[in-house]
């Protein structure tokens, strides 16, 4: 049923604009650097800083999702094979803004253990366009956490978003230098390898953004060859942390499994990009590269976790990015968890 009630946000970037930003409509492209905050109509208030992490205890670990920031695209993003109404409508069906753009969390992990602190993905760095980013180093500093307190780096796949945040420098650059230069940094050699061959999705973005992508990879390159610590499906980093292989958003694409005691987290990363457009099985997202192979990783993971009823974190869900994923007729839904307010406050 239609509810005619709801009102569409207007947008502040018109669909023809956010289209033609993606190169997409048969319309010429243009900068993706235009995509600022500001031109998104983006509050740039910063969060307080207790608003940065979040708290939750599995087993014996301590876990933070801490907040980078927000990552903004065009909504034709999310579904490059279907008509933008059928995206609007699915956001609208869902209580969300259906406006020309979808913007969403950076929900970056640091689980502390007796074998040390780790870190999953690192963010934008604040030097993306899209995103209105840059928190995580002040966010970890809210909760005693210093740069080189961290000891492992997981890089679970090699967009900017996941690994802007490793590198020092300013706004719109990469450097070659490590921000966490004590820790080890792991990558699946299947991704590391797409740095030097991209994959035919990769080749297929558009234009405009691209150059941002083979800016953040020639940092990682120079940063990190001969550092990297390569890891497969099945590897643990420490006991308890363990590498699930996710294929599909990328080549090398990993999620990862936290347990201790009798409890888990399984954090998709980008295995499901989006709390409802993420689950909707006809919408093909610009971001995976590769379709299919994306398809079959989701079907795969959201059978499991339903099925064990795994506490599951999506790396750009709503904050703090938590859930538990429900089988309903369609398909799957997110189920966020409540707040826990006692985790919060020890
Ligand atoms: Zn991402």
């Amino acid at each position: 049923m239609k509810n005619t009630n709801v009102q569409i946000i207007k947008p502040e970037v018109s669909r023809r604009d956010a289209l033609r930003l993606l190169g997409m409509g048969g319309l010429a492209l243009g900068g993706l650097s235009a995509l600022s905050p500001n031109t998104l109509g983006q509050s740039a208030t910063t969060p307080a800083e207790t608003t940065g992490h979040y708290r939750v205890k599995i087993g014996d670990f301590e876990l933070f999702v801490i907040y980078e920031g927000t990552i903004t695209f065009p909504i034709q993003a999310y579904g490059i094979n279907v008509p933008v109404a059928r995206i609007g409508q699915l956001l609208t069906d869902n209580f969300l803004a259906a406006g020309a753009t979808v913007s969403q969390p950076i929900n970056c992990l640091v689980i502390k253990t007796p074998q040390g602190n780790v870190l999953v993905d690192a963010g934008t760095g604040g030097k993306a366009g899209v995103a209105d980013g840059g928190r995580l180093i002040g966010n970890l500093a809210a909760i005693g956490i210093k740069p080189s307190d961290i000891n492992y780096v997981i890089m679970t796949h090699l967009h900017p978003d996941h690994i802007g945040g490793l590198f020092e420098g300013g706004a719109a650059t990469f450097s070659n230098q490590l921000i966490f230069k004590y820790a080890e940094h792991v990558i699946t050699k299947r991704e590391w390898d797409t740095i030097d061959n991209p994959s035919p999705g990769a080749q297929a973005r558009p234009a405009a953004i691209q150059p941002f992508f083979t800016t953040v990879l020639q940092s990682a390159k120079a940063a990190l060859t001969n550092k990297i610590r390569f890891v497969q499906a099945g590897d643990q980093i420490i006991p308890g942390i363990e590498i699930i292989s996710t294929p599909g958003h990328t080549a090398g694409h990993i999620s990862v499994r936290i347990s201790s005691g009798n409890q888990e987290l399984i954090h998709l990363v980008d295995s499901v990009t989006h709390h409802v457009l993420g689950f909707a099985q006809d919408l093909r997202l610009l971001f995976d590269e590769d379709a299919p192979t994306a398809a079959a990783t989701r079907a795969k993971i959201l059978d499991r976790v339903a099925t064990d009823r795994s506490l599951v974190m999506g790396y750009h869900f709503p904050w703090p990015g938590l859930a538990h994923i429900r089988k309903i007729a369609t398909g799957y839904e997110w189920v966020p968890t409540a707040w826990d307010w006692a985790a919060q406050t020890k």
